[in-house]
């Protein structure tokens, strides 16, 4: 897989035991998958005593997200059921991978997006491949709200991760991790918006463990943004608030299971402020060259406070990680997704006359 010679497939036919397919199950791909997992030996400098640090780089997938590996299992189960439309609410990136994923499946695809709100470059996509855009007067919770509703009609697919095959293809992203470093990392860190990639990491890692491709699973460590953290404070949040719009969920579809799985594997739920995710975003593009989304960059925020000695907290499993220990930060979104959420925030370019001195001047 990915090696030279090696022709890139799909996650479903990577990992086709592990996943619900069979023999007569339309495949429904664009390769997506198979994403690299970038050693940072500036972050592992946080820890020392011989750690290492890996981002798997979930941005590189075919739509620039994670969303894409449960929408090939979604899209493909929906297509040998005999839907002709999936249907989803979306804070974008879910949207521009139905979209997709519609479209490579000859289905009609109607994304409910919550009004204003949205990155551009996710509304762009979703229009581009096709699908046909509402705007929903209210968040992202309302939206999710009506596709609930429409559960149940007629040759509709509802592709929101509350359909359990878009956990199924999420998971994967754990047996690639595995199948890379030869076992478990011992922290994983995300983030954490509707709870389902949480969710179905863990239940990846627990199979592979099970199937003894792996040790032990690791520590299951969570960041939402503080405007928009039910889970961290264990209410809903009726009006979530961050420019991290994938994570601006204020009542998690996959709330419980996101809830078990920090439990079981002894990990933590923790929150990061807006100004924290900007810059670890600007900190991953300057010291690493990784431009990650907003809500990705949520992760190394929260890597970057529980590794400062003067902030973390002593319960962190950061803080008590074993000598050669593995850490994983999944970057969930490529950073094109949101453009203006960067530009917003950065200084205007440095005018310069058209000769040499006056740039030379300026370096
Ligand atoms: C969907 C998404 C998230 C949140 O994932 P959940 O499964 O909803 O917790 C985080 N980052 C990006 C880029 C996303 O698209």
């Amino acid at each position: 897989m990915n090696t030279p010679g090696h022709r890139r497939i799909g996650v479903i036919d990577r990992y086709r035991d592990l996943l619900p397919v069979t023999e007569n199950t339309p495949v429904i791909t664009l390769n997506e998958g198979s994403t690299p997992l970038i050693e940072s030996p500036k972050l592992a400098g946080r820890l020392g005593r011989g750690c290492r640090v890996f981002l798997k780089y979930e941005g590189l997938n075919p739509t620039g997200s994670f969303k894409d590996r449960g929408m090939t299992v979604a899209v493909s189960l929906a297509a040998e059921r005999g839907a002709n439309t999936v249907i989803c609410a979306s804070t974008g990136n879910t949207s521009a991978a139905a979209a997709a994923y519609a479209a490579r499946a000859g289905m009609r695809c109607a994304v409910l997006l919550p009004s204003g709100n949205i990155a551009l470059g996710k509304v762009a996509q979703a229009f581009v491949y096709g699908a046909t855009v509402i705007s929903i007067n209210g968040n992202f919770d309302a939206c999710l709200n009506v596709v609930r509703d429409l559960r149940g009609e007629t040759n509709i697919a509802v592709v929101n991760s509350i359909n359990p095959d878009r956990l199924e293809g999420q998971k994967t992203a754990a047996f690639e991790i595995v199948d890379e470093l030869g076992d478990a990392p011992v922290v994983h860190v995300l983030p954490v918006g509707n709870a389902g990639n949480i969710t179905a990491y863990w239940k990846g890692y627990q199979e592979y463990n099970k199937l003894q491709r792996a040790t032990r699973t690791p520590r299951m460590i969570g960041f939402q943004a503080a405007g928009a953290a039910p889970i961290y404070l264990d209410r809903v949040v009726p009006s979530p608030e961050t420019a991290a719009s994938a994570i601006r969920i204020g009542n998690p579809a996959s709330w419980a299971r996101a809830k078990i799985a920090i439990t079981e594997s002894g990990g933590a739920i923790d929150i990061v402020s807006d100004d924290e995710i900007f810059e670890a975003q600007l900190w991953l593009a300057t010291h690493e060259g990784i431009f990650a989304e907003p809500a990705s960059a949520a992760a190394v925020a929260g890597f970057l406070k529980c590794t400062d000695p003067s902030r973390r907290c002593g319960s962190c499993p950061l803080a008590q990680l074993p000598e050669n220990s593995t850490v994983v930060l999944t970057l969930t979104g490529h950073g094109l997704k949101d453009v203006a959420a960067v530009l917003d925030r950065r200084p205007a370019p440095v005018p310069a006359e058209a000769n040499k001195a006056a740039v030379l001047r300026l370096l």
